[in-house]
């Protein structure tokens, strides 16, 4: 027997109508790549993204057809992000910080029709539009003021695009299945794949960072996304934001620690998300002008850190010196990419600061619609006792089930995605990556977690980031390097690290050799490239090494 409910698809468009129509006076303010600080509304994005189902249109683009974007944190990303999937056609988010031959690969790969770009990137499209032979016109995400010189067919101005067309649009009503956007991996190995996420799995995607063991995302709050528009869809907050009716504040190309500061201060911001790159900067900036600023001006009560391990040290320094707690989250591509959040339970209350950091030191713990389980070398599922480690597999309504173009499955025979991550999971649920299974340090047989390590040291006041990679060893098949990058005036004193290390990690995960270094590699969202940094020591002979 069937239920006699009403049958409604979960559509992206539904999300941006009920924002116009419910929180249409709420804000969403833009820091521009013209360098004004833009103030829009919901109302206003649902206009504009009518305006631009419109004019997409009358260019050609039907449904499922791709359009590009290269481009920042603006009100005009965030209607693109409503505006093409609204209509039926797929929003295909590029990382501009992508090598020019992968973004090339990517747009061809993806068969982007038109693609839509912020200034800030127009060499990069001079550059490889002779190489896009599938584009039919470039976008410029401007007014006519702003124009670029640029030589490349059809090139178009998107403010006189939307300014043509009528804000008069009936969103069209199909399949919730239908696909919605696409973002590919950044393809550390190998060439990057498709995830084509589809309007079901973006709409619950959204409700969980809504709900109030997810992101708590609500209409009083202001949200700062410091997190990329072209980084997993910015981690679903757009999408989220209009469903709940948040303020949202988007920082355009600044993201540098100043700007950030300065844009949540004057936005009242109480909320943000970005990765722990960004972070870094945000408080170097605060230790720069320490005497001249009042911290207690920012509003910040929540941060959201994910996309790589947050360390401890920043935590804590978000608790101490703003009042902010720190959400751990754990996630990829694959996964939305919100599949592990670090709320805490009913038990945490009253927990004393250092307890509190431990857990929050945590990747948090599954939420509904996220199938969790770590299995051994022959696929036995482990238990969830905080010690056995193994491999991470997931599955659920917003998993990649297969990726853009592959014939197929990206999963297991019993439905299960492989992260390629390694991790426990505590008995309350709580998971921890201990590292990325292509990054585990194996010494004489057992694991050591680089993740654990590079934590470790950021503690250090004299450290401001950390890599540790395994280096080959005669007798222990691998021992751990560590290379620090320190803060501005520093000197390695790599005993005193050494002994500061030995104090929080076993014995025999201490590092074979300490350098400093004057930066590490990252890749184009943010994480340690730990690829080219054993390609760099791969001869390397530790001091241990001896024959
Ligand atoms: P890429 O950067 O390769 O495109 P993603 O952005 O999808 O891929 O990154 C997903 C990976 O990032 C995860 O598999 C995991 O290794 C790492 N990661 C994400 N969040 C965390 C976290 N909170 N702690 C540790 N690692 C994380």
């Amino acid at each position: 027997m069937l239920g006699l409910m009403q049958q409604q698809p979960l559509l992206i468009s539904t999300l941006i109508e009920h924002a116009a129509q419910f929180h249409g006076r709420t804000e969403v303010v833009s820091s521009r790549v013209e360098g004004d600080v833009h103030r829009s509304t919901w109302a206003e994005i649902a206009d504009r993204a009518r305006r631009l189902a419109n004019a997409l249109t009358q260019l050609g683009v039907g449904p499922g057809d791709r359009v590009g974007t290269l481009a920042w944190n603006t009100h005009r990303h965030a209607e693109l992000y409503f505006g093409v999937s609204g209509m039926g056609a797929v929003l295909h988010t590029v990382n501009p910080r992508l090598f020019p031959e992968q973004i090339e690969y990517i747009v061809n790969h993806a068969e982007d029709q038109y693609v839509f770009f912020d200034l800030s990137f127009t060499d990069l499209i001079r550059e490889l539009a002779p190489r896009l032979t599938g584009v039919r016109g470039f976008v410029a995400m401007t007014d006519r003021a702003h124009m670029p010189a640029l030589d490349v067919p059809n090139l178009l101005c998107y403010e006189e695009l939307l300014a043509a067309a009528s804000p008069e649009y009936t969103w069209p009503v199909f399949d919730e299945n239908t696909a919605s956007s696409l973002c590919y991996t950044s393809g550390t190995t190998g060439n990057p794949k498709g995830v084509l996420y589809s309007h079901r799995s973006t709409v619950l995607h959204a409700w969980t960072a809504c709900a109030a063991d997810g992101l708590s995302l609500s209409a009083r709050d202001s949200v700062f996304v410091a997190v990329p528009l072209f980084h997993v869809n910015a981690w679903g907050i757009p999408y989220a934001a209009a469903l709940c009716g948040a303020k949202m504040v988007l920082p355009g190309p600044r993201l540098d620690g100043e700007s950030l500061y300065r844009l949540m201060r004057d936005e009242g911001c109480n909320f943000s998300l970005g990765v722990p790159t960004v972070w870094l900067g945000f408080f170097d900036y605060i230790d720069r002008q320490r005497a001249t600023l009042d911290l207690a001006e920012l509003a910040l009560a929540r941060v959201v850190i994910g996309g790589s391990a947050a360390p401890r040290a920043l935590i804590e320094r978000f608790d101490r010196e703003l009042g902010a707690y720190v959400i751990h989250a754990w996630g990829m591509t694959e996964t939305s990419p919100l599949a592990t959040i670090g709320m805490p339970l009913r038990q945490h209350a009253g927990l004393p600061e250092a307890e509190r950091h431990a857990l929050q030191s945590k990747q948090g713990r599954a939420i509904y619609g996220v199938g969790l389980k770590i299995v051994g070398e022959s696929g036995e599922s482990l238990p969830h006792d905080g010690v056995a480690f193994g491999d991470l597999k997931v599955r659920g309504p917003w998993v990649v089930e297969r990726y853009y173009g592959a014939d197929a499955s990206a999963l297991d025979a019993d439905g299960w995605f492989a992260t390629g991550d390694v991790a426990t999971i505590d008995p309350d649920g709580y998971v921890q990556i201990t590292d990325r299974s292509k990054d585990v340090i194996k010494s004489g047989g057992e694991w050591i977690s680089s993740i654990d390590l590079e934590n470790a040291a950021v503690g250090h006041p004299d450290v401001r980031e950390a890599a540790v990679i395994g280096v080959a060893h005669r007798k222990w098949q691998e021992r751990p390097l560590m290379l620090v990058v320190l803060k501005p005036g520093a000197v390695l004193d790599a005993p005193a690290l050494h002994a500061f290390l030995a104090e929080r990690v076993a014995k025999w995960w201490l590092p074979d050799e300490i350098i400093a270094v004057d930066a590490l590699p990252h890749t184009a969202t943010g994480k340690l490239q730990k690829v080219r940094l054993r390609e760099t020591y791969r001869a390397h002979q530790l001091p241990t090494d001896t024959a």
